[in-house]
């Protein structure tokens, strides 16, 4: 930004980047403002312990887009990797959609981790998991879809949505090269004080309506929703 060869005072440079983007942990604070009617942890408040433990992998690459991962599914990869979750593993859910990163349809790549499956490791002391797609929840464009035809509250962001003081990161890359299990994740966020990793502007968290509404647009511009 400054160079000393056009007469400013030192050599330097700025980065300015949205903190929801590419790889990323998402904080509970980016779920709701409250969760389990306490206020939501910002990243800055998480404990650092949480972002340094063992991994297991759990392979759902067979499943299609949209494909709900579901407790089911969780179990019988568990199973099948001979696997017992212990409090504060790092559970990484590996569906291939890496190799779509950067592509314009990246968005709308990967299956769904449900509310239920990512409560069931919660349940079982997990506060950290991550998955190789775009989003823990199944594809933005999916969501609206199912919305639509049910018409009812809780389809959206129904993981993020579980009410769980827990953090995920999103797009993820090269799972497919870890074993099973027998190796630990390290994965800290930069300490960023009140940050929910997100997306939306703080404006929409206080006015709900409005936010949901912007949101909408931004979506029908893309062609991801019927015009609002
Ligand atoms: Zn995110």
């Amino acid at each position: 930004m400054t160079r000393l060869e056009q007469g400013d005072a030192s050599n330097s440079s700025r980065l300015e980047c949205d903190l929801h983007a590419g790889t990323h942990v998402d904080a509970p604070w980016h779920y709701n403002s409250t969760v389990q009617g306490k206020k939501a942890a910002t990243i800055d408040e998480l404990p650092l312990e949480w972002f340094f433990g063992d991994g297991v992998k759990l392979d759902m690459t067979r499943k299609a887009e949209g494909d709900p991962v579901t407790v089911e599914d969780v179990t019988a990869e568990l199973a099948r990797i001979k696997y017992t979750i212990k409090p504060m593993d790092i559970v990484l859910v590996c569906t291939g959609r890496d190799a779509f990163y950067g592509a314009p349809d990246y968005i709308f790549k990967g299956c769904g981790v449900t509310a239920e499956a990512t409560k069931w490791l919660y349940d079982r002391g997990v506060r950290v998991m991550g998955i190789d797609g775009w989003g823990w929840d199944m594809p933005l464009n999916l969501q609206a879809q199912k919305a639509m035809e049910k018409n009812e509250p809780g389809i959206f962001w129904a993981a993020h949505q579980a009410d769980l003081p827990y953090s995920h990161m999103e797009r993820l890359v090269n799972l497919g090269q870890l074993p099973p299990a027998g190796f630990t994740v390290a994965c800290f966020p930069l300490k960023i004080k009140g940050s929910w990793v997100v997306i939306i502007s703080p404006r929409g968290r206080r006015r709900p309506g409005r936010c949901r509404r912007l949101y909408n647009r931004r979506l029908w511009r893309r062609g991801i929703v019927p015009a609002p």
